[in-house]
């Protein structure tokens, strides 16, 4: 890799060793093993493809782009708002539910400011928060699950920003309610609370809590996105709850054009294809149970999951697992970026997809 320039930023520079690496691309690993057949269980996308609602609505728009999006995102706002029954006012669109996560850095983080931020979590938050400057303070997760009293404990009058990823990822667990009302009470005045939510369609916990509810009383900003349930990653589109002002401050530091015309309107169609939204369901909680059985009964250890994806444990071998999985065209995801050797994330696919995955782990572990 090529080394960063010696006149970037100080924070910059220190970044050299951590770049985030994504699911290998199928095309790669067809190329690589010359296989016909490849399937990516590797990005938590969506094996059902896009909403087919959100294409048709894409068709329509290719017409239209040589013109400039709306800078204001206002039907999709709108959209959402009646949805989540909150004011346009509250609601912030990103390239990406990334690009939120980048923009409340930028809104809300001084060089020297710390962020506080589970390990492992999502790979992004500590390193934007590097990127930003920020000083990142890393709280251990407690059996694989979020320590939220620890966190707190980690907070201080020099902290601004707090990330917590609701469901998880990777490991698919959630914060409860109680956790997380204990957690925002009395928080200092001057942190911000992230609670990232790219999940939040999956879960069907009772006691997972409704945080949107909270961004009048808390300084809570939740992010959503269209990646996942969906099935819109490549068109990069999310967005965020959170109190006017807060949204305001996003609002100063996000370029014009942040959200491009096509991802616009494919996600203002997207929200009324209810039936997609309900086969992907459907196709996520199935796909659950079935892999969830199938691999105890190869006796491997699967953590709780909520979301669309599985961290499993294969043990010392997990790496060279992956490997063989690959060759037999099963791309699923390594989990050494994350410390968490010894582990996989695979994405929970189409039926086919997921006898597919237990049939080649079989070879593999068998
Ligand atoms: C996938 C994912 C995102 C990214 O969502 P985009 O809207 O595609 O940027 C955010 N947070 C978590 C925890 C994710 O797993």
């Amino acid at each position: 890799m090529t080394t960063i320039d010696t006149r970037a930023r100080q924070a910059v520079k220190a970044m050299a060793t951590l770049t985030y690496k994504p699911g290998k691309p199928i095309k790669d690993v067809q190329r690589r093993y010359k296989l016909s057949s490849v399937i990516k269980l590797a990005s938590n996308e969506n094996a059902l493809g896009p909403s087919p609602k959100a294409v048709a609505a894409l068709r329509k728009t290719t017409g239209q782009l040589h013109r400039y999006p709306d800078a204001a995102c206002a039907e999709l706002k709108a959209k959402l708002a009646k949805r989540l029954k909150v004011n346009a006012s509250q609601i912030a669109v990103g390239n990406g539910s990334d690009e939120l996560l980048v923009l409340a850095l930028r809104a809300f983080v001084e060089p020297g400011d710390e962020v506080v931020v589970a390990e492992p979590t999502f790979l992004i938050y500590a390193l934007q928060a590097r990127a930003s400057g920020a000083k990142v303070m890393r709280v251990p997760l407690n059996n694989l699950r979020y320590d939220l009293p620890l966190m707190r404990a980690v907070v201080s009058k020099h902290t601004k920003l707090v990330f917590i990823a609701n469901p998880d990822n990777p490991t698919g667990s959630y914060v409860t309610k109680r956790e997380l009302e204990e957690f925002l009470r009395g928080l200092p005045e001057q942190v911000v609370v992230v609670v990232d939510e790219a999940y939040y369609e999956f879960v069907d916990a009772k006691d997972y809590p409704q945080t949107v509810s909270y961004v009048n009383r808390a300084p809570v900003i939740v992010t959503r996105s269209f990646s996942k349930a969906y099935g819109l990653a490549g068109l990069r589109i999310g967005y965020c709850i959170a109190r006017p002002s807060l949204i305001a401050a996003l609002e100063a530091v996000r370029e014009p054009f942040n959200v491009n015309r096509l991802a616009q309107d494919a996600a203002v169609a997207a929200l009324d294809d209810r039936a997609f939204l309900e086969r992907t369901r459907r196709m996520i909680r199935q796909g659950r149970a079935y892999l969830g059985l199938e691999l105890a009964q190869l006796g491997l250890r699967v953590v709780p999951s909520v979301a669309n994806f599985l961290l499993v444990e294969l043990g010392p071998k997990a790496s060279q697992a992956a490997q063989a999985l690959l060759r037999r065209g099963v791309i699923v995801r390594e989990m050494s970026a994350w410390k968490l050797d010894g582990f996989v994330r695979v994405t929970i696919g189409t039926m086919p997809e997921n006898r597919r995955f237990i049939q080649a782990l079989k070879e593999v572990v068998g």
